[in-house]
């Protein structure tokens, strides 16, 4: 039987498109399937192949994110990348009462929102190799048109110079080798829920 948390954390993943966060996370929660709960964004953008409504996101339209928007459905949104992007208040109430901590995969200015909201949460920073390393995996998984791939690559920047920041995040892990990458997540992961 699972035992639950009774206060439990939030983490908030961020880093460049591209860096591997899904990797980690997909991994992460394979590993822990009892721990944690990944809250489910909204986005305008459309579900790449193997994506599910309600699963990696939920897909809608800019008139229905607009309308999320003015009901104030959101703790934190941004536009990245041309598409909207945000995470509902329902998203994190839904893991948090399970009592399992909660994880965001957001961007820098979701970020942001999140550190100026009452959300008490961890902020962990996945960093690239370099960003020559950052391109190749971005065209090396194959999702984004070339205009998409210049735009992830352009606000990539904007992310390191913020992250370069001293005390902008809790955990910066640079994801070069996958391993080793994801037994430093692990680790830091599991020791705040220790
Ligand atoms: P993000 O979620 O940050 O946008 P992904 O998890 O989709 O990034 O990873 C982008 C690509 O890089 C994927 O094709 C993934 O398999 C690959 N990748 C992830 N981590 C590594 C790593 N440590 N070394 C090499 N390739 C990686
Ligand atoms: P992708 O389109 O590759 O899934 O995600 C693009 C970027 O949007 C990533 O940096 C991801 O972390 C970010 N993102 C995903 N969901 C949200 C969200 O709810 N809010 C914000 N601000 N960014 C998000």
């Amino acid at each position: 039987m699972a035992s639950t948390i009774s206060n439990p954390p939030v983490i908030v993943l961020s880093g460049p498109s591209g860096t591997g966060k899904s990797t980690l996370l997909k991994r992460l929660f394979a590993d822990h399937p009892e721990s944690f709960g990944f809250s489910v964004s909204h986005t305008t953008r459309g579900p790449r192949a193997g994506e599910t409504d309600g699963v990696e996101y939920h897909f809608v339209t800019p008139e229905k994110f607009q309308e999320l928007v003015a009901e104030n459905a959101f703790i934190e949104h941004a536009t990245f990348a041309g598409r909207s992007y945000g995470t509902s208040i329902a998203a994190v109430k839904d893991v948090t009462k399970q009592g399992r901590a909660c994880i965001l995969d957001i961007e820098m200015e979701g970020v942001k929102q999140v550190k100026n909201s009452d959300l008490n949460a961890k902020f962990v920073f996945v960093q690239p190799p370099s960003v020559e390393e950052l391109e190749k995996r971005l065209r090396g998984r194959g999702t984004e048109t070339e205009e998409a791939i210049q735009k992830r690559l352009s606000a990539a920047i904007k992310e390191l110079d913020f992250a370069a920041i001293p005390g902008t995040h809790d955990k910066i892990i640079i994801n070069d080798d996958l391993e080793r990458a994801y037994k430093e997540l692990d680790d830091y992961i599991m020791g705040l829920l220790a």
